[in-house]
């Protein structure tokens, strides 16, 4: 395995308390595998990828690329670990130094990690700026003389210069217009390919997930509640809220109603049991008492959720309208 993710934890110190972003999570990535990352604002996706690159220190758990744990490493050792590991931000203009032009925010991560000759850098940079598709006269240019589209292609070239095995994007086409977002995502994925990359792709966005990605996780408040192949999200969705984020698809009906204040709970103090119990139609007194744990449903597919659990089949008959606690793939 690649990229190994193991009881992850992120928490955030603030006036009002201890804020877990992030709640013993763990997860794989194969070798040129997309895992497409997706839940609502605020989940805790983007503090998760930022803990995997280490752009903050994670309270628990491990981090292991290619076996090693690179919480086990002093600063200067993770170096060339972490130029294993690019990340793609979210907003293209404040990922790039404004006092930089183009050809040199491209050219700094191949002289801190010493990849080539002053000229090869050089050539390495147009090469990457024509793999993009930008036009070399653009790598003389300041970013705020660059369209939101050539900046986040200036981004993903910058992530790709120093030959990544993992590119973590968060988000990459959200701040770009509609038009340009189709644009970036193919051109992430035929790089991507080409290259045989392996990445997590975050996002609040299950199309462009589900578009991407070869397996999905659905993130809700610190923890994944369900893990699928991209063959099975359409159809063999399981957990409730994976259902509840398709059914907000625009082209699947209406958009996902912001949760009133009294369905969302406190992220200081989440709840005993299901995270997810106040928003759930289809919760029973055991979601109440006890978190659901990830339960293999067959293949590369697993959800938590005490529908498909064993503890829930006593419970289940008394549940209106129940998803089924089989294989959701026997049909
Ligand atoms: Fe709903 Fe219970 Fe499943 Fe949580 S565990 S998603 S509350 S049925």
């Amino acid at each position: 395995m690649l990229l190994e993710v193991d009881n992850l934890s992120v928490r955030y110190t603030t006036r009002r308390g201890v804020l877990s972003a992030v709640d013993g999570l763990s997860l794989q990535l194969r070798r040129g595998e997309t895992l497409g990352l997706v839940g609502e604002s605020g989940c805790g996706k983007s503090s998760l990828g930022k803990a995997i690159v280490r752009l903050i220190e994670p309270a628990e758990g491990t981090v292991r690329l290619d076996g090693q744990d690179l919480g086990a490493l002093t600063q200067r050792q993770r170096l060339p670990w972490r130029r294993r590991m690019q990340m793609v931000f979210q907003d293209p203009l404040s990922a790039l130094d404004p006092r930089k032009t183009v050809r040199r925010s491209l050219t700094l991560p191949l002289e801190v990690h010493r990849v080539g000759t002053p000229a090869e850098r050089r050539e390495r940079v147009d090469a990457l700026l024509h793999q993009v598709g930008l036009a070399a006269t653009l790598a003389e240019r300041m970013p705020h003389e660059l369209s939101g589209g050539q900046r986040q292609r200036v981004n993903i070239a910058r992530a790709l210069s120093v030959n990544p095995d993992v590119l973590i994007c968060d988000e990459p086409v959200s701040a770009l217009d509609v038009s340009l977002q189709a644009q970036v995502l193919n051109l992430l994925s035929d790089l991507q390919r080409e290259r045989g990359i392996a990445c997590l792709f975050i996002s609040h966005d299950l199309a462009a997930v589900g578009y991407l990605a070869d397996r999905i996780a659905v993130m809700y408040l610190g923890q994944i509640v369900e893990i699928l192949p991209r063959e099975a999200l359409w159809r063999h969705a399981a957990h409730p809220y994976t259902q509840l984020l398709i059914d907000s698809i625009p082209a699947r009906g209406a958009r996902l109603a912001a949760p009133s204040s009294a369905e969302l709970p406190d992220p200081y103090a989440p709840p005993r049991g299901c995270r997810f119990q106040q928003r759930c139609p289809h919760a029973m007194p055991l979601c109440g008492e006890q978190p659901p744990e990830l339960v293999p449903l067959g293949g590369a597919h697993a959800v938590a959720c005490h529908l498909y659990g064993r503890e829930a089949r006593a419970q289940v008959s008394n549940v209106s309208n129940p998803a089924p606690i089989a294989s959701v793939h026997d049909a």
